[in-house]
């Protein structure tokens, strides 16, 4: 894994943004399976890891140029920018917020019996 160390002018263009999504939003609307999910830090977008089948999270950066990524797993704290190739320590306060317990409720509601 590359140095962490340091930071780009990217990070300090980045607010906090909402995740728009408790999962990868096109392999949700695929009906497909991710690895690892990223948030994108200029709108939110929720997408899935370079290790899953799609990419979305590249995929979002390639149409749209949103630099930076943070991880959208539990307990990682560093981001991606995909311009300078380099991993970031975010700022605690730039880290999505997780919505463990909206997803939780989510969840209870689908495996609900008809
Ligand atoms: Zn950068
Ligand atoms: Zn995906
Ligand atoms: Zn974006």
């Amino acid at each position: 894994m590359p140095s962490r160390s340091g930071s780009c002018e990217h990070v300090s263009a980045i607010q906090q943004v909402t995740p728009r999504a408790a999962g990868c939003e096109e392999c949700l609307a695929l009906g497909e399976q991710w690895n690892e999910l990223r948030v994108c830090l200029s709108c939110g977008h929720v997408g899935c890891c370079e290790d899953s089948t799609h990419a979305h999270a590249r995929q979002h950066f390639n149409a749209t140029g949103h630099p930076v990524i943070a991880s959208f797993e539990r307990a990682e704290t560093w981001g991606w920018c995909y311009v300078h190739r380099r991993y970031l320590e975010l700022p605690p306060q730039l880290l999505p917020k997780r919505r463990s317990g909206l997803a939780i409720a989510l969840a209870r509601l689908f495996r609900r019996p008809r």
